[in-house]
């Protein structure tokens, strides 16, 4: 009979040792203090701010709410125009949307971010704000936004939930733009369980960040907006601390993963990669593409991975855009992204991949 075998998720969260994290979170029964902005939420906060490269940092309770709070801060009036893509987690574009806007979706480039020679002809009297995302860790022609924005006024609010540590030019990817939102969920490359953080470069913005994540609230008797909750808790802002300390590592190890996944690609015919070479990569994603060379279409060789227990993913598939929410109500031209979106596909990576389990999800691409 054949042997089952085991599955291969399309990651596995890092994690620091059991030992280290229990002997973390040991103070916290002494002081009971558990969330509103303790110690270990503004550790993380000075500490993010140092990994990242960034002066300006608020901490949130996931990358979502830090994306509808960076986009709420602003103000926008309720109706206007935000140019984004459609290319992205599902999670960009209900921002826009439950902030009251309205999203005008942008086609994308080769590497899967905004093509900014299609955002002017978007540009209407009703926009207000542009909303990249640093795709899979690739960086979005950032000076090229700056430009249009300036023109035009525009606002530029980048969804870096993929592009943790990323520099650009030496600088954090976060200080480009009004704004960048990271997440820190679970499947990210650094993990809080749960977490996200805005960058920004108006420190006016820590004020209006802090209210609308605390509920407006500035004193005992005192409330001065109107606030949600999207605070982080001191468990999670403890498990951080504890991964940043070992990112790097992390990192490295991914690193060794993707270089060899270039490889190994490099001999399958039709097999393309699109990661761009960055100053320093997180490795957090490996999105390959499958082309007509090769023997299969990117279904199928989906298809083969599933029936061999390895949970790649269809990474981003389909467009936000094209989901039942939206699929009837928005009708900008998305060509390019709609061509990405049948052909990619994302690989498994995390720091701990065995030999063993890369050399299964190579034989499935060689086949
Ligand atoms: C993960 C992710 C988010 C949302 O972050 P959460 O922390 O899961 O709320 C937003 N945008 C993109 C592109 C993401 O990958």
């Amino acid at each position: 009979m054949k042997k089952k075998l085991d599955k291969i998720l399309i990651t596995k969260s890092s994690m620091p040792a059991y030992e280290e994290y229990i002997e973390a979170i040991k103070p916290l029964w002494d002081s009971h203090w558990l969330t509103n902005m303790g110690q270990y939420h503004r550790q993380l906060e000075k500490e993010l701010c140092q990994y990242l490269g960034v002066k300006n940092l608020s901490l949130m309770v996931n990358g979502h709410m830090a994306l509808e709070m960076a986009i709420q801060a602003f103000n926008f009036k309720k109706g206007a125009e935000v140019i984004t893509t459609p290319f992205t987690f599902i999670s960009t574009t209900h921002a826009i949307v439950r902030n009251g806007l309205v999203p005008v979706f942008c086609d994308v480039k080769e590497d899967g971010t905004i093509d900014p020679s299609k955002i002017e002809d978007l540009v209407t009297d009703k926009t207000v704000a542009i909303a990249p995302v640093h795709v899979y860790g690739n960086i979005c022609d950032v000076e090229e936004i700056d430009r249009i924005a300036k023109i035009y006024e525009l606002k530029v609010i980048y969804d870096a939930a993929h592009a943790f540590g990323i520099k650009y030019h030496g600088k954090g990817i976060g200080t480009y733009g009004d704004a960048s939102v990271f997440s820190f969920h679970a499947t990210k490359v650094f993990n809080s369980i749960e977490g996200g953080a805005v960058t920004f470069s108006n420190e006016w913005m820590y004020e209006s960040l802090y209210n609308l994540k605390n509920f407006g609230i500035r004193g005992e008797e005192k409330v001065v907006s109107i606030g949600a909750n999207a605070k982080m808790n001191e468990f999670s802002a403890i498990m951080g601390l504890l991964n940043l300390k070992h990112i790097d590592d992390t990192i490295k190890k991914r690193c060794m993963i993707v270089n060899q996944y270039q490889k190994a690609i490099s001999k399958v015919k039709g097999i393309k990669s699109i990661k761009k070479k960055n100053e320093f990569d997180n490795n957090g994603y490996f999105p390959i593409v499958v082309t007509d060379e090769y023997k299969e279409t990117r279904d199928e060789l989906y298809d083969r991975f599933r029936k061999n227990e390895i949970y790649v993913r269809k990474y981003f598939y389909p467009l936000t855009i094209d989901q039942d929410c939206y699929k009837d109500i928005y009708h900008n031209d998305v060509t390019q992204a709609r061509e990405l979106s049948k052909r990619v596909l994302t690989l498994p990576v995390f720091e701990d991949m065995t030999d063993g389990e890369f050399e299964r999800v190579v034989e499935i691409l060689k086949y």
